[in-house]
Order: structure tokens, then C-alpha cells, then sequence
């Protein structure tokens, strides 16, 4: 059984429409694919639609949650799974976000204006397209422009990288609110990536306080989590009695199709329907 539990689809921001992504996680050899767009569930009937025999399909979503912290609270990625799509106070938030990220890039796009850079809103909108818009599209807006030589350029400090020179911060749930609002929905919630990022770290004594307020698991094996994080991170599972699990956060071309790179070990995806009442997961047929 090879469970992928985290991949992206252009509902969010990665490159590929959902029916695409659910053919990529069929040739990849997969057996189960989580899509775990962010703060959405619009790629969820395509995937359904267009998913090959083989496959079964979790329903995902990635939210975007910010710790507080000392000075200013840090970003915190919370996948939830098998929650009830139609709930209203988790569909209320994540419509939330997804305003917020509308207001919060045009507000980007006014900064790199100012800066010089001859980007329109109108350029970001027409590559955003259909998907929830967000910095990868404004990253390929300066590319298409000529201010950068590619999209990665934009994520440094001269641009939009977290406390660079044209970003503005965002509105975000906070992490045991959103725990809270996916299990009142019949789903699970597990940490994504708690080690990917040096700017994203979150700590032991962390994890076990989301775990305190309903957190199920923990994703442990992620492209870009060391070995000796995860390791660390296994342990820790362990301990607290979470559900360790894994994927590749795959985002297209963006992050050079890595679906399937990365999947949860055996039982986790068990351990996590055990715990779901909200929605069942799609087998394809
Ligand atoms: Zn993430
Ligand atoms: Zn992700």
C-alpha cells in the first residue's frame, strides 16, 4: 500500500489540474492520493471524476494556520482529511483565508509596483486563473515581465520571501482553532511539514500542545524534512501516540513533479480513517 497524503492541484497553486494530478499519482504506482489544496476544496470533484481504477482518493485541504511567537506568530500548514466539505464554520474560515489572499497579493503587487517592477494585477489574475491566488503566481507574473530571470528569484528578501521588501502578511487561523474546527467536522488534522523550513520550525513542546487539543498526526516524511528531522520527529509520534505520516507535497512543475516521492508508512492511512467520520475516501472504478 504506497499512501501519498499531500499533493497540490491548480485549485491551489500548483501547475496541474486535479484530473492531471490523479493520472500522475496513478502512473507513479500509488495506491492512495490525498489532495490537499490550500484552503480549498474546489479540485475535489474533478479528482473524483477523473480518478483512474486503481486509486483511492482522500479529500484534503491544506489550511493555513499561524503560532504566535515573541515578536510576530510564524506560518503553520495544517492538513485536514475526510472532513465534511459542506460544513459551514470550516467552509466560513476557509472562505475567509481565501479573501484574505486576494486582498493580501493585490496589496503585494501595489508594493512591488512601487518598487519598480512593471507587474499588473491584471498579469497576476490571468496566471492565477480559476486557483486561489497566491505568491507563485505573482513570482511567474515578474518573471513573464523581465524582472526576475525565474519565478524562484522572486522568493528572496529584495521580493516577496516572508519579511521581504513587497510582502505583507496574512490573515491565518490559529493552529488549535483550526484542529478544533476540522474535528467538528468529522475530519483529522495533522501538522504538515513541522521541519521543512527554518522559518517554520515548530518545536517538541509545541506539537505536544497541538496534540493536547485533538491533533492526529504528524508528517514525518516530506522532501523537505532531513532525515535526521524525521527521525527526531518519529520519535516524537511515539511518544505523544500520533499518527506519523508522510507525502511530497507535490506541486506540478513547480517543485519538479515529485509525486510519490515521499509516502506515509503502513497503517498511518488506516489509523486516520479509523478516526474520520466527516467524508469517506473515493475509490476509483
Ligand atoms: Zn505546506
Ligand atoms: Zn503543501
Amino acid at each position: 500500500m504506497r499512501a501519498d497524503l499531500h499533493v497540490h492541484s491548480n485549485a491551489s497553486d500548483g501547475t496541474d489540474p486535479p484530473a492531471e494530478v490523479m493520472r500522475r499519482a496513478a502512473q507513479a504506482g500509488l495506491d492512495v492520493v490525498a489532495l490537499t489544496d490550500h484552503d480549498t476544496v474546489a479540485g475535489h470533484a474533478q479528482a473524483r471524476q477523473a480518478l483512474p481504477g486503481s486509486l483511492t482518493l482522500v479529500p484534503g485541504m491544506e489550511l493555513s494556520c499561524q503560532l504566535e511567537g515573541p515578536s510576530r506568530g510564524h506560518s503553520v500548514h495544517l492538513l485536514a482529511y475526510l472532513f465534511d466539505p459542506d460544513d459551514p464554520e470550516l467552509a466560513a474560515e476557509t472562505r475567509r483565508i481565501r479573501d484574505d489572499r486576494v486582498l493580501r497579493a493585490r496589496a503585494m503587487v501595489d508594493r512591488l509596483i512601487d518598487l519598480g517592477v512593471p507587474v499588473s494585477w491584471d498579469d497576476v489574475a490571468a496566471i492565477a486563473g480559476t486557483a486561489v491566488v497566491g505568491r507563485p503566481h505573482i513570482a511567474r507574473a515578474m518573471a513573464a515581465c523581465g524582472a526576475i530571470a525565474s519565478p524562484d528569484q522572486a522568493f528572496t528578501r529584495d521580493w516577496i520571501a516572508d519579511g521581504g521588501r513587497a510582502y505583507v502578511d496574512r490573515y491565518a487561523l490559529d493552529p488549535v482553532r483550526a484542529i478544533s474546527l476540522v474535528r467538528s467536522a468529522g475530519g483529522v488534522a495533522v501538522l504538515a511539514h513541522p521541519r521543512a523550513d527554518r522559518a517554520l520550525l515548530v518545536s517538541d513542546a509545541q506539537i505536544a500542545g497541538l496534540a493536547a487539543a485533538g491533533l492526529a498526526g504528524v508528517e514525518v516524511f516530506h522532501p523537505d524534512q532531513p532525515e535526521p528531522e524525521q527521525a527526531s520527529l518519529l520519535g516524537l509520534t511515539r511518544d505523544l501516540g500520533l499518527i506519523a505520516t508522510g507525502g511530497s507535497d507535490d506541486h506540478g512543475s513547480l517543485t519538479g513533479h515529485r509525486i510519490g516521492s515521499h509516502t506515509a508508512p503502513p497503517g498511518a492511512y488506516e489509523s486516520l480513517i479509523s478516526q474520520a467520520s466527516g467524508a469517506q475516501p473515493v475509490r476509483g472504478c
